[in-house]
């Protein structure tokens, strides 16, 4: 089977016990037609969704992008997904595609059709864009205010933050912005000056001898690769804390980070127009390290 592959999910409830979920599955041909117009997703970006990397026929990150996809579908009052049907799928596209190089597989769980009974849910696998020259060249970002200040997610949860859903209408602006002011990418402060994430990714910073992240306190996702990098960091010795990050502290960083599914690790060569120290070894040492997993 070539890329793109595309499957379509009759998702079943949470308590569901079987064990063979292939009569759930649906291959489609990726060019044909495959949602209807009713659908919330399109019409509202009313779903959630979770991009994983696959490297050379290996899905990474499997259960934490499953429970982050709970997460999220508990956030937005979407069915509880049944864990054991998506790492089936997952399992299912792993063995109906090439097993060379990068894949990006996306999952989506919508609300389903407008006034229909059921969610809808499908999964759509696609060759990675080649991401090897940005990892060592890195991305020039500015920092755009967010809007809202810190503890959003506790003070109006109906703003969904800290949930992936589909409405990425807002993230995907805020690049266009980042390209009309000549830089590649974005991080988001809030309205009182912290840094919170990308509009695809999340931050990591090096100061004062430690890798300090965004505290993921609902109004940021807390990213898979984040947390593998800390967890791996942490195996060799090295401090990681999640605790606040004033924008004041990232521009005196020792070096900062872009880390998401698929881009990976990439390091921020400059801030609002302010060149960034770069640390290119362990750049390096990061991308071979996630780039090698294998679960
Ligand atoms: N934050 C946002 C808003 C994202 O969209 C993403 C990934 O797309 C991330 C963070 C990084 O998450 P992960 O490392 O799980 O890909």
């Amino acid at each position: 089977m070539r890329l793109p592959f595309t499957l379509l999910i009759d998702p079943v409830s949470a308590d569901d016990a079987r064990t063979d979920f292939h009569n759930t599955f649906h291959e489609m041909d990726s060019a044909a037609p495959a949602l209807r117009v009713g659908e919330l997703s399109t019409q509202r970006g009313d779903g959630v969704f979770e991009t994983l990397s696959m490297v050379n026929g290996h899905p990474q990150e499997v259960e934490a992008h499953i429970s982050r996809l709970a997460n999220s579908a508990a956030i937005c009052d979407l069915p509880v997904p049944n864990a054991a049907q998506w790492r089936s799928a997952i399992h299912y596209a792993v063995s109906r595609v090439p097993h060379t190089g990068q894949v990006a597989l996306k999952f989506v769980l919508s609300r389903g059709v407008e006034h229909g009974p059921a969610p809808t849910a499908w999964l759509h696998a696609t060759v990675a864009p080649d991401f090897a020259a940005v990892r060592e060249a890195g991305v020039k970002v500015v920092t755009l205010d967010r809007g809202y200040p810190r503890g959003v997610a506790e003070r109006a949860p109906w703003l969904l933050m800290g949930a992936k859903t589909l409405s990425y209408a807002i993230n995907m602006a805020a690049l266009r912005e980042a390209h009309r002011r000549g830089a590649d990418d974005t991080i988001f402060t809030t309205t009182d000056g912290f840094v919170m994430e990308g509009p695809t990714s999340n931050v990591i910073v090096l100061t004062g001898g430690r890798f300090v992240t965004p505290a993921p306190s609902g109004a940021i996702l807390h990213g898979t690769t984040q947390q593998a990098l800390f967890e791996h960091l942490e195996a060799e010795g090295e401090r990681v804390v999640y605790r606040d990050v004033p924008l004041s502290e990232l521009q005196r960083a020792d070096a900062a980070w872009l880390v998401s599914s698929v881009r990976l690790a990439v390091p921020v060569t400059a801030l609002d127009n302010a060149a960034m120290p770069v640390d290119l070894a362990r750049t390096r040492a990061f991308n071979e390290y996630l780039l090698a997993r294998t679960e």
